[in-house]
């Protein structure tokens, strides 16, 4: 029996059932025109049509305009880097020596912004200490309101390279704006989009163009397929090096600040080969609820979590109501510890080890 692939570029196309016969020809005529095979498959109710050897030409028409189709569907996905298509392994992404991915936890900790030197050094100790991989804090911090502290800009950056080297801590921050993007990946080990800017499509390629690795937060109002979307923006523009970061969406309910989608954790591993960390505590919003929902997401199978803590909540310029203190951050890195051990899947370290 001869056999014609629908390959990997290949696309399908679904006439409508009243599709008329010079309907499907028309569609045909495109596809031959465009230099792609047409295998005509009529059936009872409907015509499906295989476009075989279909490039970026035919799949870019727009074959929903034709009158009598219904729908074109491309065999791979709308995700050429991200999917697990491409790639079945995980991806493990390294961030200033600390790797994520793979099967192992990586804890990240920190207030979420840097307000002072004292403040980080207090933070950088208490979750080092705890067993934390990775220090965050923020520079520049995207605010509801333009009133209220935006972050101390390029000597909050300073601070947190200061903490790195007396504390072997590599750290994150976010970058807010494509202007700074050199100067944020020029002291982070990582630097973060946050869930306002996961659609800033220019802010995305620009830093597919930078070395840094990137974590890609969840905008609060995009669906999965949006996110991974967004993160094709950065693997298109040439950095593979992205973590991808669940920070819970925007829905009916009322009771915690966004709701924490336990289910992107699996749908995402499945769907991609890219990390996923979550952070429960942009999430919640609430300090009592984080060590609840940062459990959860380990045992659901992400990557790793990202934590506020702060050495004084109560004096936090921001976010304060969120972060934990450390105390609290030490005992939940002991449960989150045992739930890794129990699923057999490694804690990350920092750089030089455990002890400083
Ligand atoms: C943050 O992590 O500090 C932050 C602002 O989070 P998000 O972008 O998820 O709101
Ligand atoms: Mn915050």
């Amino acid at each position: 029996m001869e056999m014609s692939a629908l390959g990997d570029e290949s696309l399908i196309i679904v006439m409508t059932a009243a599709a008329t016969a010079d309907e499907v020809d028309a569609v045909v005529r495109r596809l031959s025109d465009l230099g792609a095979e047409a295998h005509v498959s009529p059936g009872q109710v409907r015509t499906v049509i295989g476009a075989i050897g279909a490039g970026e030409l035919v799949r870019q028409q727009p074959w929903e305009a034709f009158p009598g189709v219904e729908r074109a569907v491309p065999i791979l996905g709308p995700f050429r880097s991200v999917s697990r298509d491409v790639r079945s392994e995980d991806t493990v992404v390294e961030a200033g020596g600390v790797p994520f991915g793979g099967n192992r936890v990586t804890v990240i900790a920190g207030p979420c912004a840097v307000e002072s030197r004292e403040q980080m050094f207090a933070a950088a100790e208490a979750v080092r200490s705890a067993g934390a991989a990775l220090l965050r804090g923020d520079a520049f911090k995207p605010r509801t309101s333009p009133y209220s502290f935006q972050g101390l800009g390029e000597k909050g950056l300073e601070i947190l390279a200061e903490v790195r080297k007396e504390f072997g801590l590599p750290f994150v921050a976010e970058v807010l704006d494509p202007r700074d993007i050199d100067l944020v990946a020029s002291y982070a080990d990582m630097v973060r989009v946050g869930s306002r800017n996961m659609s800033n499509f220019t802010l995305l390629a620009e830093l597919g163009r930078q070395p840094r690795p990137v974590m890609l937060k969840r905008g609060y109002n995009a669906t999965i397929e949006e996110w991974m979307s967004a993160a094709e923006y950065v693997l298109g523009a040439g950095n593979a090096e992205v973590i991808l970061c669940e920070r819970g969406i925007r829905t009916f309910e009322t009771a915690t600040r966004n709701t924490l989608d336990i289910s992107a954790i699996p749908v995402v591993r499945q769907l991609s080969h890219l990390p996923v960390v979550v952070d429960p505590s942009h999430s919640a919003g609430r300090r009592a609820l984080v060590p609840a929902l940062a459990r959860a997401s380990v045992a659901a199978g992400a990557n790793g979590v990202m934590i506020d803590v702060h050495p004084a909540p109560e004096a936090a310029k921001v976010d304060g109501p969120q972060a934990l203190p450390p105390e609290e951050f030490s005992s939940l890195m002991d449960q989150i510890g045992r739930i890794a051990q129990a699923l057999g899947v490694e804690m990350a370290e920092p750089p030089g080890g455990q002890s400083p």
